[in-house]
């Protein structure tokens, strides 16, 4: 990675190809979840940064022939394969970085930065591959008509901690592919494996005010980013409530706007998946993954097990044994399978949830504590112990609303319509799995799931060639895949009078 002198001295703005202290002089401390210690210190950007930034990239987008928005396609996805190439060169450090500021195990953050280097390979391939625009039949010779798509313009980019790199790649990489410049604030709280992918995007020969970023918090950054006159189109992950203050303010100036929000996705499992002990043993396996991967932090989190009733008992009490023997502490440390939450107020969260849930009725199978302090887990650190709530209905708070933590609710149904019905019963829509082994039961529940994603047998892969994003409450709009890029650009039908003449419209 590229020397990160004045970033340690707080110098974490990024604007114009510059790297600067916030206009306040303010900064702030990022903390490792795993024992609540400062381990970096960052600018703590306001409206002031934001205003710079974004004038530095519409300068940026504006500027004459040579400027990025008019670079030929194959230099921008020679660009972007650059990035991935110095990617996988900087995967351990990165690997690590993003370890400790989003808590999750090192592995995790490798595995993330791999899927960050394929975001950029899967948007250069994709651009690279396009016919320069579509010829359309006027249905006369004197015409020729071509649609020609084209950058939108200056796009904000504001993401979420949990997969702090992925979410930012999903977003610049096809902003970048497609000519845009940018704008991205990264999550106050996990921001510096963004910092450090914009150093290597520099490193990688982009153009300066083409990537510029702002670190700081929602309310004050985020909000200007979402309201400026300046700013063309704002993508957003996060979730429901910021969400939604951001496509308000984004309205004002008609922006365009894609929103990756929450979910609260059901994971069905069908009595005949668990018909062989490899079956069972496969299914409680990826429940478990499904709903405990990074602590349940995932928008994608199968949070919701909807079980067929005649094998709930078997397979609920595997599933908390299995989950009562997770190894919980620092992510950094050998063996360990599962990191702490992201921070104080996460884990307060879930435990007001569990706490709400156990009220209502709940029964609890496993976790539902923080665990016992131990040599890989500080006890400053904000663990929460994987909890498996039995017993729950649809009119749960803990069933209908995002916990974000490692909380699985067990729901039981009887028919097919009843696992779908619970299924779709909720006001999200990101994604959902069913377990079956009866091939048109499968493909019969998956059609009539209603989120954006639906594995069979399987929870939790997504391909960068497909389409990421989520119905109802989830999200407008999709990441990833052809559509991913088309975000981030506009369509413009440039038609050609090849024999021009008079209409005689008016008489004249
Ligand atoms: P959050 O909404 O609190 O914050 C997300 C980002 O928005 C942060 O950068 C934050 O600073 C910024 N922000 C907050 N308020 C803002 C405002 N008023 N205007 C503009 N920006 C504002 O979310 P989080 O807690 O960081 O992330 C967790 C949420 O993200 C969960 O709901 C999760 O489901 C969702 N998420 C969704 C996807 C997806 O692909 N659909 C992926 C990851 C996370």
């Amino acid at each position: 990675m590229a020397d990160k002198t004045e970033q340690q001295a707080g110098k974490t703005i990024h604007a114009g190809g510059e790297w600067l202290e916030a206009v306040s002089g303010a900064t702030r401390e990022i903390i490792d979840p795993a024992d609540a210690l400062p381990f970096a210190v960052v600018a703590e950007g306001d409206e002031k940064d934001t205003d710079i930034a974004v004038a530095a990239a519409r300068a940026a987008f504006d500027g004459g022939e040579g400027a990025w928005p008019r670079t030929p396609v194959a230099e921008r996805a020679a660009l972007l394969r650059r990035v991935a190439d110095l990617l996988v060169r900087d995967r351990e450090q990165l690997g690590l970085l993003e370890s400790r500021d989003a808590g999750k195990t090192v592995e995790e953050g490798r595995v993330d930065i791999d899927c960050v280097a394929d975001a950029f390979r899967y948007f250069a391939d994709l651009v690279a591959a396009e016919a320069p625009g579509r010829v359309v039949d006027a249905g006369t010779p004197d015409v020729h008509s071509v649609v020609v798509y084209e950058a939108v313009g200056v796009c904000a980019l504001i993401t979420p901690w949990n997969y702090p790199l992925l979410q930012a790649s999903w977003k610049i990489a096809p902003a970048l592919a497609a000519g845009n410049t940018f704008v991205v604030k990264p999550s106050e709280i996990t921001p510096l494996t963004t910092i450090a992918l914009v150093d290597l995007l520099v490193e990688a020969g982009l153009p300066s005010g083409v990537a510029n970023l702002v670190t700081g918090p929602g309310h004050t950054v985020g909000a200007r980013l979402a309201e400026h006159p300046d700013v063309d189109l704002v993508s957003f992950t996060g979730g429901l409530v910021s969400g939604t203050k951001v496509a308000q303010a984004a309205a004002v100036t008609v922006k365009k706007v894609a929103l990756e929000l929450g979910g609260k996705n059901p994971n069905v499992v069908f009595a005949d998946a668990c018909a062989t002990e490899e079956g069972f043993d496969t299914a409680v396996d990826q429940a478990l993954n499904a709903a405990f991967i990074h602590s349940g932090q995932v928008c994608s989190a199968g949070s919701r097990l909807i079980v067929e009733e005649t094998v709930r008992e078997r397979f609920v009490a595997e599933l908390a044994r299995r989950a009562a023997k997770i190894r919980l502490g620092r992510g950094t440390e050998d063996g360990v399978e599962c990191g702490p939450l992201v921070s104080e107020q996460q884990r307060a969260k879930t435990e007001s949830y569990v706490a709400g849930a156990l009220a209502e009725g709940a029964v609890l199978r496993s976790g539902g504590r923080r665990p016992e302090p131990s040599a890989t887990r500080p006890a400053t650190g904000y663990f929460y112990e994987p909890t498996v709530l039995d017993q729950c209905h649809r009119e749960m708070t803990v069933v209908r609303e995002e916990v974000f933590g490692p909380v699985l609710t067990v729901e039981t149904f009887r028919t097919e319509d009843e696992a779908v019905a619970l299924a779709n019963d909720t006001e999200y829509g990101l994604a959902g799995a069913v377990w079956t082994a009866d091939a048109g039961r499968a493909r019969r529940v998956a059609g009539r799931l209603r989120h954006g994603t639906v594995w069979i047998n399987d929870f939790h892969p997504y391909l960068p060639q497909a389409e990421w994003g989520g119905f109802g409450k989830s999200g407008v709009g999709r990441e990833l895949g052809p559509t991913g890029l088309a975000e981030y650009r506009e369509a413009k039908h440039v038609y050609q009078n090849l024999a021009p003449g008079p209409v005689r419209w008016f008489a004249g």
